[in-house]
């Protein structure tokens, strides 16, 4: 019988130098002693910036980009290959695929500088570099290692619809070609190298499934073999309470519902792109989020079942990636269709809408988008709602991008009472203006919007109220700190 598959995928910071590049291809080559494996790696951190930022001046008609992108990306890659490949023959080889992909970059960058356009196709050409660099070194560290690492560009394996910059799978293409190309070197003993972030239409036209989106790939592989479970190596130690960034006492959640988790994705908790565990929640395959500087830790365990937690909240989080788009004005009152227009331009434009409110006395609709999505949304709302501005009937279309959605997130919230009392308190507590406030009727989440700059205080003023951080015990165990009421 064949082996259970095991997906496994490093971030930017697991393979930000030549020693987290070793540590990983280890991690990988530990595991294939019990388990085939799949890995999937991410750009060497920072790079996905660079490609990008040099895309947009070559965009902007900035000629010496190319240039500037083509020297960075060499001196990073160049350093790391000199300490990881020590067969002088195999290091040229490297060398020479990997300057031959910096160049193709490169040449995308001087034809936008020619143009001076930068259009949402030649961006995720240029932006899947970094993965495609990466993989290559981590297979070649693999076969250095006495493994047989084959490195894979994912635009041959994973197929998407055709929305540049966060496309969408399509499972039934993407499960056959990717069978078709693993298995046999599965079937081998060897360990497959995919990059993450990274796919193509149908026709064969590079994509990328949105920034973080490596995570994403690596549980659509997961779900298209058939995966015994997704390892998801990053540099903390599992899905926390709230952002250590933020809140320096957050603790370490050993499990966490694929609805817990999603939700946390959703608004803003950086550790998992958002659309990860749609491929994987169907076949039950479960997710692990582990630290790839403290191997020997556990992680967090992401699957169907979770441990009731009696607080009924289990994390915070915040993002201020977001923009509220708020409509007003008479015309709203009465007229039937002035929502469905509104959601139609929003759905043309591609928008991710985050948060909805409608104010009762039916003349604003606000929504809140990702902020990548603002210009767009705002463009395809004036455009359908020309007439109703022109005659008066709205008074503004305004886009009010000095906000953040904060979020307390826990599946046993649902019929615990208080919870929302204990929010609005503690907010009111700190003076911290509430500007919109949803809960979805799943009730797994509350979310609510505030400004920009009362984000982080009412991160770390819920993380204490519902007494989500850790405290050490004097035997080194954790304990939940106290709610503090
Ligand atoms: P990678 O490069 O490995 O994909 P990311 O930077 O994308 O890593 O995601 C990991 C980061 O997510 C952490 O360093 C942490 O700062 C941030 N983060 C935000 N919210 C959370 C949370 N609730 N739990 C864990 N990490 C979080
Ligand atoms: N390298 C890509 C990014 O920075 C994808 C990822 O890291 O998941 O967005
Ligand atoms: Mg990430």
């Amino acid at each position: 019988m064949s082996r259970p598959i095991q997906v496994m995928k490093f971030g930017g910071t697991s393979v930000g130098d030549a020693t987290r590049i070793r540590s990983a291809a280890a991690i990988a080559a530990e595991t294939s002693k019990e388990r085939a494996v799949v890995m999937v790696v991410s750009a060497m951190s920072g790079v996905t910036n660079t490609l990008i930022a040099a895309a947009t001046k070559a965009g902007a008609g900035d000629e010496s980009a190319a240039e500037t992108l083509a020297r960075s990306l060499q001196e990073k890659h160049h350093e790391a290959i000199g300490k990881l490949i020590s067969d002088i023959e195999k290091r040229r080889e490297l060398l020479s695929e990997i300057d031959t992909l910096i160049e193709r970059a490169a040449n995308y960058c001087r034809g936008c500088a020619m143009l001076g356009e930068l259009s949402p196709r030649a961006l995720d050409a240029i932006a899947g570099t970094g993965e495609r660099l990466t993989a290559r070194m981590a297979a070649a560290v693999l076969r250095e290692m006495g493994h047989h690492g084959v490195a894979f560009d994912a635009s041959e394996l994973i197929v998407t619809d055709e929305v540049h910059g966060g496309a969408r799978p399509l499972a039934g293409p993407t499960r056959t070609k990717t069978l078709a190309a693993l298995s046999p070197v599965l079937q081998d003993g060897g360990i497959p190298v995919v990059t993450g972030y990274v796919a193509a239409t149908a026709k064969g036209i590079p994509t990328t499934l949105g920034r973080g989106g490596s995570d994403y790939s690596a549980t659509i592989l997961g779900a298209a073999l058939d995966a015994s479970e997704v390892v998801i190596w990053t540099d903390v130690n599992g899905v926390l309470t709230a952002d250590p960034r933020m809140v320096s006492e957050a603790a370490t959640l050993d499990e966490v519902s694929y609805i817990e988790a999603g939700e946390l994705a959703f608004f803003g908790a950086k550790v998992l792109h958002p659309m990860t565990l749609r491929p994987v929640v169907e076949r039950a395959i479960p997710v692990w989020i582990r630290n790839s500087f403290e191997p020997r830790l556990a992680g967090t365990k992401i699957t169907h079942t979770v441990q009731p937690t009696p607080q009924g909240v289990k994390a915070v989080t915040a993002t201020r990636d977001v923009a509220m788009i708020a409509i007003a004005g008479p015309g709203i009152i009465g007229v039937p269709d002035i929502a469905a227009r509104i959601f139609s331009a929003t759905a043309s434009a591609h928008a991710n809408i985050v948060m909805i409110s409608q104010s009762s006395s039916q003349d604003s609709i606000c929504f809140v988008v990702q902020a990548a999505d603002a210009v767009r949304t705002e463009q395809a709302l004036r455009n359908a709602l020309y007439e109703d501005v022109h005659q008066h009937d709205l008074e503004h279309i305004k886009v009010n991008r000095d906000v953040a959605i904060v979020a307390v997130v826990g599946e046993n919230m649902v019929g615990t009472p208080g919870i929302a009392g204990r929010v609005f308190s503690t907010l009111g507590k700190e003076s911290i203006n509430i500007i919109a406030i949803a809960q979805g009727s799943s009730e797994y989440n509350i979310s609510f919007l505030v400004e920009s700059s009362g984000m982080e205080k009412a991160v770390k003023a819920l993380h204490q109220a519902f007494g989500l951080g850790k405290r050490e015990k004097s035997d080194g165990t954790r304990t939940v700190a106290q709610v503090t009421t």
